[in-house]
């Protein structure tokens, strides 16, 4: 909890006004259980590094002049219509229960509906304590904002759904992590917050009514074809499985590690949320773990597939009253709904894999293929991206093959794999120069390179400077073109460079 004199600066500072946005607050009309009410911190010397002007244009914010802008952002001024509020939350970290969670760090300033009609939250991250802080400071440091930053926007552009960064800028305080770091404030934008432990947070209180009532709220917001549906507790059930075994394929497929797998940082609306120590692996092995804080590797990247299934079983429990008036009538609903999680995900997989390959037929018989270049990357130290992008300039032209060959340190397992791979995209036909086209399209030249989002949040730290943030990010909006190999984000590290442990900066 804050303490009182942060309570009581809540109130004396009265909304100012700026140009209209146009919030319209579907959260804040639902009753107060789900939120509390509460306003961003003064910042003592608000400034603004970065505004993201053409999201900013598809959410009708570009009216915004540069004083609003870093009013608005960095919490010094609360927008009119803005209804700032933390979210209530409980759930699952590292497998052990919290019964209350909540925004401790976040508020959600309102949503607006953007130009294709999609209502999006625009959330304030690192604006301060709220009641759910328990003992921590509400505020983020410039390096874990940097790497939110960088990360979800590099995903988006990779084509995951996933939450996205519009401004990231600093309050004049600084926050003590391992070191001191300047203050900032991230702003997110995401289709929705909603989590999986926000519904926990009610099942645990055996409060079905406001399990019901968030079910409809997401039903309506997220899952609207299911509102005439016959069941549709349990078709949203189905939902959210089928979106997160499809968003996890697609992490699986780019080498991507969330690595916080909470249920608090699932969401219902299926997109990437909360960047903690998140990374792209370098190397392919599935044991990978970045993360600080996952001794045990509960959430390395082969883990992914399994704890996002678990998270959904958990979703289901919370949602089980909804089911079915008796306890095993609802399991027996839920059960093979929650099996399905591993088709939707199988399907999902195996077609980006395909793809990947350059194969345009998505079959089982692909599997051997599959595993088998997975397993050649695994024992040979591999670099997981740099391999498939120069495998899809192979696919037609086999005098690149000299390039693909020398990534690895036993050529011949990699011989015997090509001649396999040769033979499919043969018996496949085609012209040579879509394949490649296609393969381009699904194998990135750039992503958020765990060392260059290092350098990036070390240039800013250290010196301020922002060159490398703006580099990459530069790259990483057009990940599929053809980029320089020793471009920023498409450089794999060396020795001395690689990073082997992120952190979260909570
Ligand atoms: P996360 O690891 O970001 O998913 O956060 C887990 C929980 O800890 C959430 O309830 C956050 O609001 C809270 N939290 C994390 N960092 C902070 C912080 N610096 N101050 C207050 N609450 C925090
Ligand atoms: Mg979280």
């Amino acid at each position: 909890m804050v303490d009182d004199s942060t309570a009581a600066t809540q109130h004396e500072r009265a909304h100012e006004t700026t140009s209209a946005i146009a919030f319209d607050n579907s959260y804040a009309r639902l009753p107060e259980p789900f939120y509390i009410r509460w306003r961003p911190a003064e910042p003592s010397k608000p400034r603004l590094l970065q505004f993201n002007e053409a999201l900013a244009a598809t959410l009708g914010l570009d009216g915004l002049d540069s004083d609003e802008r870093t009013a608005i952002f960095s919490g010094a001024t609360v927008p009119t219509n803005a209804e700032p509020l933390a979210m209530t939350y409980a759930g699952h970290q590292f497998g052990n229960f919290v019964p209350a969670l909540g925004d401790g760090r976040a508020l959600l300033l309102g949503e607006v509906i953007d130009r294709h009609g999609v209502r999006r939250d625009i959330q304030l991250k690192g604006a301060g304590q709220t009641p759910f802080s328990r003992h921590a400071d509400g505020l983020c440091p410039l390096g874990p904002a940097i790497r939110e930053y960088l990360v979800s926007e590099g995903l988006s552009a990779l084509g995951v759904p996933s939450s996205r960064a519009l401004a990231l800028a600093l309050t004049g305080q600084t926050t003590m992590r391992e070191t001191v770091s300047p203050g900032a404030v991230i702003t997110r934008v995401a289709t929705g917050h909603v989590r999986v432990g926000t519904f926990q947070y009610f099942a645990a209180r055996d409060d079905v009514d406001s399990v019901r009532t968030l079910a409809d709220y997401v039903i309506q917001r997220h899952y609207p074809d299911l509102t005439q549906a016959q069941a549709p507790y349990l078709e949203l059930l189905r939902g959210l499985v089928r979106r997160q075994a499809e968003l996890v394929a697609q992490w699986m497929n780019l080498g991507f590690i969330h690595g916080v797998m909470n249920t608090d940082n699932m969401t219902l609306a299926g997109e990437t949320l909360d960047f903690g120590p998140c990374a792209f692996m370098d190397t392919y092995h599935p044991e990978t773990v970045y993360s600080f804080v996952d001794q045990g590797g509960r959430y390395a990247y082969g883990n992914q597939p399994t704890m996002a299934q678990w998270n959904v079983t958990r979703f289901a429990e919370a949602i089980l009253p909804l089911l079915a008036s008796d306890e095993s009538e609802a399991v027996e609903l839920a059960q093979p709904v929650i099996d399905a999680f591993a088709d939707y995900y199988q399907q999902a997989r195996r077609a980006g894999m395909a793809a990947k390959l350059g194969l345009a037929e998505v079959a089982e018989s692909n599997d051997e293929l599959i595993d088998g270049i997975l397993d050649t990357l695994a024992n040979d130290d591999v670099d997981y991206t740099r391999f498939f992008r120069r495998l899809s300039d192979m696919a037609a032209n086999p005098d690149e093959d000299a390039r693909v060959r020398e990534l690895f340190n036993d050529p011949e397992a990699w011989d015997a794999w090509r001649r396999r791979w040769r033979e499919a995209l043969e018996a496949e036909g085609g012209d040579p120069g879509e394949r490649v086209r296609r393969m381009k399209a699904v194998n990135p030249a750039v992503i958020p390179r765990n060392h260059s989002v290092e350098r990036a949040i070390q240039a800013a730290e250290r010196d301020g400077d922002l060159a490398v943030f703006h580099d990459l990010l530069a790259n990483l909006a057009e990940p599929y073109a053809d980029h320089p190999e020793d471009r920023e984000g498409a450089r794999p590290p060396a020795a001395e460079e690689r990073v082997v442990r992120t952190f979260c900066g909570t």
